[in-house]
């Protein structure tokens, strides 16, 4: 058994656990000796954070030690639990409300506890249910005492019952690790550890449940994260060597004349320079033999459409069909119109398939499709239902790519054999979350708005202002300005919503907006109703326009230049951003007004300040990132992103920068050592695992 790797050693044979003992750690997804050594404490209880009770405030965060006095049921309609807690310094309470008999079970007078929570007040200090740890008055508490640091575990109340409760854990972890840490092999040379000062796995595993101080616990943290970012940007370095030099794509020829004539010509403005940049990109990469896979990253507005399109127009010209694939039906039905008034007359057929259609239009599509009658391919989701095929798909176009999940892109390449891929995305991705999901992806971004673009102007408004702010809109429908005013749609009541903008609707254009051309525009309308609203707001017959957010993308009228968003405070920032776009793409100053329900809170005002003061996407996104967090920031799941234990990508950009560069540069340089990291990596039951995980939302 001695030189076996942890990840081969079976749970219930390691001392101090047995059979019992050992399936319910299994059932906790502690599996092997390996499982145990990476379940990392939640917390650690250090004596620099403990506080005093006579020091606490009403409001902060903090972590006492303290004995218990008393315990007291209160039955009733309100029944609780309270502990009286004591320090020495003073005494708090610590209430839980239901589950009597559990709480009965563990707390008894006279044992110590760690508590941490939210101080409050109700006839006395108090805690709330609090986070608790049992604290060992002989070991632990000495250790506490000589400022050592005590790691906390989770638990659970079946695997309290078998004795692994936080203090249980401890002791099993502490004895496993003097038994075995030497079995710990490192996946990493020494040579890479040396280079940047990372502490050997053995020490690391061994620090992070027992550090000596703080410092130790962040060097060992430190060194964890690295391995987390590490084989995931070297599965990701792996992925595009693959692409690069391994697979056969569809090397295109030659720039053909009708594109050039598109841009010289037909398209109604001149190309900004980093349009051109950015298309300069994908040709290097279509006439490469090597299928592209390159996403396109710029800001709402920077005029991402029209890359698309050269980039299609290409694709027909060296003989392929190409299918760009959009979130909603609005937006793919805008850029049907917009690429077919500027492709037809160059002979190029553009096609539209989207749900709603009727039955004998959308078999003339599907045939248009198979037979390559369909040179372009516009649609949603509707474009990778199995019955779609095409005749020789060669381009595969992903607009608005954060609305999509990764299988999803993946059915659609998989309609051509080996098509190139380009995918674009408004939804500005902060560098290193991009770093992380698209690894494996080439990132053109186009940095630069087309010109004579003006800032727009935003401001928010408390409700009670409404009367105000539309008196000042129809002052401004007077002058000529058309508008938008949007509504949120948060999904769980989308029908409120849609209500509400719907109410809002009936009741103006009869009453307030009366001598107005108003219209209506929701996410339940068939594609033609809102085709008919939309032509009518982009021809200027129609000033005022109320909407769900159904105008998040793919609303393209200059004209328009204001919009009030109602019940901003219930958007995210990243979607505020977004419809916000929809406005300043004309020559006037346009304003955004934010209609907020106050009180606001901390957060709802962070994002309405933010919003207010910068129109820079990329900044915005940082901020949204930090707000909410990187996995609700983009559904990082539906990514097919393993989720870190330690590592965070905010947080940790700089780790995740030096673990993509040493990555890359090994898959890329060093096949020896790739190959001695991966068969040692291939031990350890995490990488593996995470491997598969990736695998099966291959992002390729
Ligand atoms: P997004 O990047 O948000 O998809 P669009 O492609 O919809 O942006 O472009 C926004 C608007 O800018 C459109 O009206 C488009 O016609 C216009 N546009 C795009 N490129 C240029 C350019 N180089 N000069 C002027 N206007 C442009
Ligand atoms: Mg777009």
């Amino acid at each position: 058994m001695s030189k076996r790797d942890p990840g081969d050693i079976d749970i219930q044979f390691v001392k101090g656990v047995g059979e019992k003992r050992g399936r319910a750690l299994k059932e906790h997804g502690i599996e092997t000796l390996e499982d145990l050594f990476y379940y990392f404490p939640r917390r650690h209880l250090d004596r620099s954070i403990v506080k005093p009770i006579r020091e606490l405030r009403e409001g902060e965060e903090v972590t006492i030690v303290g004995k218990i006095l008393s315990c007291r049921e209160q039955r009733g309609r309100k029944e609780r639990f309270v502990a009286l807690v004591t320090d020495g310094t003073g005494f708090l309470q610590c209430v839980w409300f239901q589950g009597m008999a559990f709480w009965k079970r563990i707390f008894k007078p006279e044992m110590t506890f760690a508590f941490h929570g939210k101080v409050g007040y109700f006839k006395g200090l108090q805690l709330v249910h609090p986070d608790y740890d049992r604290i060992e008055e002989g070991g632990d508490w000495q250790t506490l005492n000589t400022g050592a640091i005590i790691p906390l575990y989770s638990s659970t109340e079946k695997l309290s019952s078998v004795g692994f409760d936080s203090r249980g854990f401890r002791r099993l972890i502490r004895k496993a690790l003097e038994l075995y840490r030497d079995q710990i092999r490192d996946p990493l040379p020494v040579e890479l550890l040396q280079k940047h000062d990372l502490l050997p796995l053995k020490d690391a595993i061994t620090k992070i449940h027992f550090p000596g101080n703080q410092q130790e616990l962040e060097t060992a943290r430190r060194r964890l994260k690295f391995d987390e970012f590490f084989f995931l940007q070297l599965l990701l370095a792996l992925r595009r060597r693959h692409y690069h030099d391994q697979q056969q794509g569809l090397p295109f020829r030659d720039v053909g004349q009708k594109t050039r004539e598109l841009i010289q010509q037909k398209l109604p403005f001149k190309l900004t320079g980093a349009q051109s940049r950015v298309l300069r990109d994908i040709w290097n990469d279509l006439k490469s033999p090597h299928p592209m896979n390159r996403l396109v990253q710029g800001d709402v507005g920077s005029g991402k459409t029209v890359v698309a399109l050269v980039a299609m127009l290409m694709a027909v010209e060296n003989g392929y069909q190409a299918a760009l694939m959009a979130p909603t039906e609005i937006l793919a039905e805008q850029h049907y119109i917009n690429m077919h008034r500027l492709l037809e007359e160059l002979g190029v057929h553009v096609a539209l398939l989207v749900g709603g259609q009727k039955k004998t239009h959308r078999n003339r599509v599907m045939a248009d499709i198979i037979t390559g009658a369909a040179n372009i391919v516009i649609g949603t989701h509707a474009l990778i239902q199995p019955e779609v095929k095409f005749h020789n798909l060669g381009l595969v176009v992903v607009d608005e790519q954060h609305r999509f999940g990764v299988l999803q892109r993946g059915a659609l390449q998989e309609k051509g054999c080996q098509p190139h891929v380009l995918v674009m995305t408004a939804t500005p991705i902060p560098r290193t979350l991009s770093m992380a999901l698209y690894g494996d992806l080439d990132v053109s971004v186009i940095d630069e708005l087309p010109a004579g673009r003006k800032p727009i102007r935003t401001v928010w408004r408390p409700s009670h202002k409404r009367r105000e702010i539309y008196d000042f809109l129809r002052y401004e429908l007077l002058q000529g300005t058309q508008a938008y005013i949007v509504f949120p749609l948060v999904e769980e009541s989308e029908k409120i919503d849609l209500r509400a903008a719907t109410e809002t609707y009936e009741r103006v254009r009869n009453g307030f907006f009366k001598e107005f051309n108003v219209g209506l525009l929701h996410g339940r309308m068939s594609p033609e109703e809102k085709d008919a609203v939309m032509q009518q707001f982009k021809s200027g017959e129609m000033q005022l326009l109320i909407a769900t957010t159904v105008i998040e993308v793919g609303v393209d009228v200059p004209n328009a230049s204001i919009m009030i968003i109602e019940n901003a405070e219930r958007f995210g920032l990243t979607q505020l951003h977004q419809l916000r776009g929809r406005v300043g793409r004309g020559e006037k100053e346009s304003l955004c007004i934010l209609i907020c329900d106050t009180p606001l809170s901390p957060e709802a005002k962070m994002r309405i300040d933010t919003l207010c003061q910068t129109n820079d996407g990329f900044h915005i996104a940082e901020v949204d990132m930090q707000l909410r967090g990187p996995g609700e920031y983009l559904g990082v799941r539906q990514h097919g992103m393993p989720d870190f234990k330690l590592a965070d990508l905010v947080r940790d950009a700089d780790i995740l920068e030096l673990a993509r560069q040493e990555a890359f540069e090994i898959a890329q340089k060093n096949n020896i050592l790739l190959q001695q990291i991966l068969k040692n990596a291939r031990r350890f039951k995490f990488v593996q695992r995470f491997y598969e995980r990736m695998d099966f939302a291959q992002i390729s």
